[in-house]
């Protein structure tokens, strides 16, 4: 993946997109408008019912209490562990930051209502309006709370890749699960929504006097693994590159890429770091190393099972994980984690491939 240059003479991608220098994909459809009303009608009810019963209301949303990490830029945090009834689908981060010229949004949280209820979050902070989202993936923690912000007529940024995933079957399983893990709050007949400008390797802008820097470092956790830069406070959200204090979802992420992106992602070495799940980090190269000696683990335990010839319930079974069992989500995602890197060395060892991303994994410092 290579940074593509800040010279390059690329058209802005829309005239309205004043600050914008480059990085335009394509723009993206405006579909969908219509069935976002809907989902806008829904999570406002859910926010208004909230000011009166969030304290014992089983639809009510948590409060989100925005943490400052930079002079204009903060962010709110998700609970530990995978999204669920007892968290309300707030399992994720997002960020946001306020320049005079209005605010940008990384990342929207797990459902429509938590995107209505950061949307207050904000409020709270500054009364400057919000006009551009960034998302860091299409993974459903991550964005369906859009549809809230989408009342709000702002502008939608995301990676490239991330077109291939909201139409197919995988995102369509991953909805259905989803409304039908964390009713009320995310309902079947409303389709999530995608974004409006895409993306490609790099983009910048400024706004309101404040450089933003966003790059595509993908794949890795996801395809479209986009990753904003706010230059000025020196803090960088990673989307779910990292995961801070718990064990990630590997899901059919290629570990092999996702580790060697780790080493490139430390390397950037911000003042802070906001992952997407877990507290932000001012030391990310000491903090946030438990993704990559957690993909890292796996995949040398699930290679030696691979060159043995052991197969996976065995090798599983055999090996001790003392070392991540208490960190939140290990129960829900551990196993399948295990499973998945199993076939993907084994897949790698059929076709001869060395694992030089092990090897090239060592911290920057
Ligand atoms: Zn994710």
């Amino acid at each position: 993946m290579t940074r593509r240059s800040r010279d390059d003479p690329r058209k802005p991608f829309s005239p309205r997109e004043k600050g914008w220098d480059e990085g335009l994909a394509s723009e993206g459809s405006p579909r969908l408008r219509g069935s976002w009303i809907a989902v806008l009608l829904f999570a406002a009810l859910i926010l208004g019912c909230t000011h009166d019963t969030r304290r014992d209301s089983p639809t009510a949303v948590p409060v989100l209490k925005p943490i400052r990490v930079g002079p204009h830029s903060w962010y709110v945090e998700g609970a530990p562990g995978v999204a669920s009834q007892v968290n309300r689908g707030y399992n994720s981060n997002a960020g946001f930051v306020v320049t005079d010229a209005g605010v940008v949004v990384i990342d929207t949280l797990g459902t429509p209502a938590l995107g209505a209820a950061l949307i207050a979050a904000i409020r709270t902070v500054t009364a400057q309006p919000i006009v551009r989202v960034i998302l860091t993936h299409f993974h459903a923690d991550h964005f369906y709370g859009l549809a809230a912000f989408k009342a709000l007529d702002v502008e939608v940024y995301a990676q490239v890749a991330g077109i291939r995933y909201i139409d197919s079957p995988e995102a369509r399983r991953r909805h259905a699960q989803r409304a039908r893990d964390l009713a009320p709050w995310v309902q079947a007949r409303d389709r999530p929504p995608g974004a409006d400008y895409w993306i490609d390797d790099y983009a910048g802008f400024t706004l309101g006097g404040l450089r933003f820097e966003l790059t595509h470092l993908g794949p890795a956790h996801s395809p479209e693994d986009l990753i904003v830069q706010v230059i000025d406070d020196q803090v960088l959200y990673s989307g779910d590159i990292l995961f801070a204090g718990r064990i990630p979802f590997v899901g059919e992420a290629d570990s092999r890429e996702w580790l060697a992106t780790t080493a490139r992602l430390l390397a950037f070495q911000p003042r802070v770091m906001v992952a997407g799940h877990g507290p932000a980090s001012r030391d990310p190269g000491r903090d946030l190393v438990l993704t990559r000696d957690y993909i890292a683990d796996l995949r040398a335990r699930m290679a030696r099972a691979v060159d043995t010839l052991t197969d996976f319930d065995a090798a599983y079974a055999a090996e001790d994980w003392s070392r991540w069992s208490r960190l939140p989500a290990f129960e829900d995602a551990h196993r399948a984690n295990a499973y998945n890197v199993y076939l993907q060395v084994e897949q790698e060892a059929l076709r001869g491939e060395a694992d030089a991303a092990i090897e090239s994994s060592d911290p920057p410092d």
